[in-house]
C-alpha cells in the first residue's frame, strides 16, 4: 500500500485527501461496537479512540503521525516472518511423534505398577495384622 502521502506537508492537496480516504476505508473495518478506533493523527498518536468522522477531521487538522507506517492498530499485519514461524511449529508430523512416544511410556508404567503391587502389596497388611494381634495378647497377659 502506498503511504507516501503520509509525509506530505500540504494537507489540502488531492494526494493527501486520497490517502486519508484510503486510511479511513481500512479503519472502518476495525471499529469497536461504538464505531470508534484509534486515531493515528499527530495529536492522538493512536492513544485515543475516535469515530471515523473525528479521525477524518483530525487527519486534516493535525496531520497523520508519520511514524505510523504500519497500520497495526487497523488490521495491518505486524510481520510476515512471525506468521511463517507459527506454521513451522504447528506441523502435524510433530504431533504424531509426540503421541507415539507418550504411548510407549504408559505401557512401561503399567508393567511397573503391576510388578510393585504383586511384590509389595499384600506384605505390609499381613505384618500390620500380626503385630497388632501380638501386642494385644501381650497386653492382656501383663494386665492379668
Ligand atoms: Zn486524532
Amino acid at each position: 500500500m502506498d503511504k507516501s502521502w503520509m509525509n506530505l506537508r500540504d494537507r489540502l492537496s488531492d494526494e493527501y485527501a486520497i490517502g486519508v480516504q484510503t486510511f479511513l476505508k481500512v479503519a472502518k473495518n476495525h471499529v469497536d461496537q461504538n464505531g470508534k478506533t484509534r486515531c493515528p493523527c499527530k495529536h492522538c498518536q493512536n492513544a485515543f479512540w475516535k469515530s471515523i468522522y473525528d479521525i477524518e477531521t483530525h487527519l486534516y487538522k493535525y496531520g497523520i503521525a508519520t511514524t505510523y507506517q504500519r497500520w497495526i492498530f487497523h488490521g495491518e499485519k505486524v510481520s510476515v516472518d512471525y506468521n511463517e514461524r507459527i506454521n513451522m511449529s504447528g506441523t502435524n508430523r510433530l504431533d504424531h511423534h509426540e503421541t507415539f512416544t507418550v504411548n510407549d511410556d504408559v505401557d512401561d508404567d503399567d508393567e511397573m505398577i503391576e510388578l510393585l503391587s504383586d511384590v509389595c502389596g499384600p506384605i505390609p497388611n499381613r505384618d500390620a495384622t500380626s503385630e497388632t494381634t501380638n501386642g494385644r495378647q501381650r497386653t492382656h497377659i501383663k494386665l492379668d
